[in-house]
């Protein structure tokens, strides 16, 4: 079976490449690589949002008391 390198696009053979569908081992680790900084990737925001939350809430209360300080 012929395919190509999904990294370096090279002409690939199921019988000929132990890797395949990579041309060779460095590829199919770079692939491996590419697809771990992807959920890394994916993971950052989940994080953030939470830290988001946190953060918040004091800003929310102290922008409520400044302005009834005030008036008094
Ligand atoms: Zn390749």
């Amino acid at each position: 079976m012929k395919h190509r390198c999904p990294i370096c696009k090279k002409p690939t053979d199921s019988a000929e490449h132990a890797d395949f569908p990579f041309c060779s081992e460095r590829c199919r680790l770079l692939d491996l690589g590419a697809w771990a900084s992807k959920k890394y990737v994916v993971s950052d925001p989940i994080f953030d949002e939470e830290e988001l939350l946190e953060a918040d809430r004091p800003t929310q209360q102290k922008g409520q008391h400044e302005p009834d300080e005030t008036i008094q």
